[in-house]
């Protein structure tokens, strides 16, 4: 039987001689290939500096680190993520304060915003999901209003670009790349907050393995990266002096030098999981009424981390899901929202119906397979098979 994962990495020769150089080199850590892969890493994106680090978490925490979060703090964030963003704000001792999503980008929701702001606020953690920029200009004028700060978990979404921030409706077409690609009139996720995270876990755009990238535009706050993720070195990296408690994040040079043949092929990435994006939405589209695909705000530019649809309400997603396992489909629930799990109830007493949006796009979504080397005939038997399963709980 054919087998279709949710997702897979997308490696080639180039990528097993770089490694392999690596080892035949014999520097396996702090050589070369972490400098070249942060150069390049900063110039893709846009920003002065990079620091590459061992994963997207460990970014994450180094980031409200840098932006002097801890005990006592609220850090206003997205319910609908990937558990590690919230988990960062617990790293630092500071509280997450939640602020449910938009219906159509799963992004947060910036008219929710403000009634969340406390004295004890500091900053926003902005999440751009599944590869679609958040709507920046609003969160951006919030936060110069009551001066806070923005961080943005870019883990899913590098290379997307924030348009005119327009409101996207079901209707809207999956991929719309900004004019003239990636520097058109787009801003590309990372340039928006003091500092951004970027993560190469296999299942991103992009990977190193385990892996992760932070950017700022600040030398002093680059310089503190450099030395938490190296046990908090000083940055005349006199030997074994400790200036303050720093961790062990640093990226090997495998990793790195797997990033920087990644990197250097990441606009061909990009465009294949548009390509794949755009079958999705096409072989959909008799079915839209019954599946929603996630719509792209007009302006912006997905990068598409998943492939997402949004099943009717009366849908039975475990039976669709077992179901299409039998056929080689594996489709998973993406994501669950973060203040339901039972640590963040327990600790913050947080509850079914608190951030209903969220809570409603969680129990209704399904993620299909998604990866370079899917073909247009595997999308649509995929996209068959899900709409005879879907159908089958719509009758019974
Ligand atoms: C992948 C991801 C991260 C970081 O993941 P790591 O596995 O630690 O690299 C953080 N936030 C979001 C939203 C993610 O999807």
């Amino acid at each position: 039987m054919k087998s279709y994962p949710l997702a897979k990495p997308h490696i080639g020769t180039d990528e097993e001689r770089a490694v392999l150089e690596v080892l035949r080199s014999g520097v396996l850590s702090m050589g070369p290939g972490v400098d070249a892969f942060e150069k390049e890493f900063a110039r893709f994106v846009g920003t002065k500096h990079a620091c590459a680090v061992s994963s997207g978490t460990a970014g994450l925490h180094l980031a409200l680190i840098g932006a002097g979060i801890g005990p006592g703090d609220e850090v206003v964030t997205s319910p609908f993520s990937f558990v590690a963003s919230a988990n960062a704000i617990l790293y630092v001792g500071a509280k997450p304060v939640f602020v449910d999503i938009e219906p159509f980008t799963y992004n947060i929701d910036p008219k929710k915003i403000e009634e969340k702001i406390t004295k004890k606020t500091k900053a926003i953690l902005v999440v751009h999901i599944f590869g679609q920029a958040a709507d920046m200009a609003p969160i951006i004028q919030l936060a110069k209003k009551r001066r806070l700060k923005i961080v943005e978990d870019a883990c899913e979404s590098i290379g997307a670009m924030y348009g005119q921030g327009a409101k996207p409706s079901p209707e809207d077409s999956v991929a719309r790349p900004a004019k003239g690609g990636f520097r058109g009139k787009g801003r590309m996720v990372g340039t928006f907050g003091e500092s951004a995270v970027f993560a190469f876990y296999p299942n991103k755009q992009m990977t190193t393995g385990e892996g992760g990238m932070l950017v700022t535009n600040s030398k002093r706050r680059d310089a503190l990266f450099r030395s938490l993720r190296n046990q908090g070195r000083g940055a005349d990296m006199r030997w074994l002096f400790h200036e303050r408690l720093g961790y062990n994040y640093r990226l090997d040079e495998m990793s790195a030098a797997l990033g920087l043949v990644q990197l250097r092929k990441i606009r061909f990435l990009i465009r294949e999981r548009q390509r794949i994006a755009r079958w999705y939405h096409a072989l959909l589209s008799p079915h839209h009424a019954l599946l929603r695909p996630l719509p792209v705000a007009p302006g912006n530019t997905n990068t598409w981390f998943v492939y997402p649809v949004l099943l009717p309400r009366n849908a039975r997603r475990e039976g669709i899901i077992a179901r299409l396992a039998k056929q080689g489909i594996s489709a998973k629930p993406y994501l669950p929202s973060i203040h339901l799990f039972p640590f963040y109830r327990k600790r913050f007493g947080s509850k079914k119906g608190d951030f209903p949006v969220s809570e409603e796009v969680s129990a209704r979504i399904l993620a299909l397979p998604f990866y370079i080397g899917l073909t247009k005939t595997a999308v649509a038997y995929i996209v068959n098979a899900l709409v005879a399963s879907v159908a089958r709980t719509q009758v019974q």
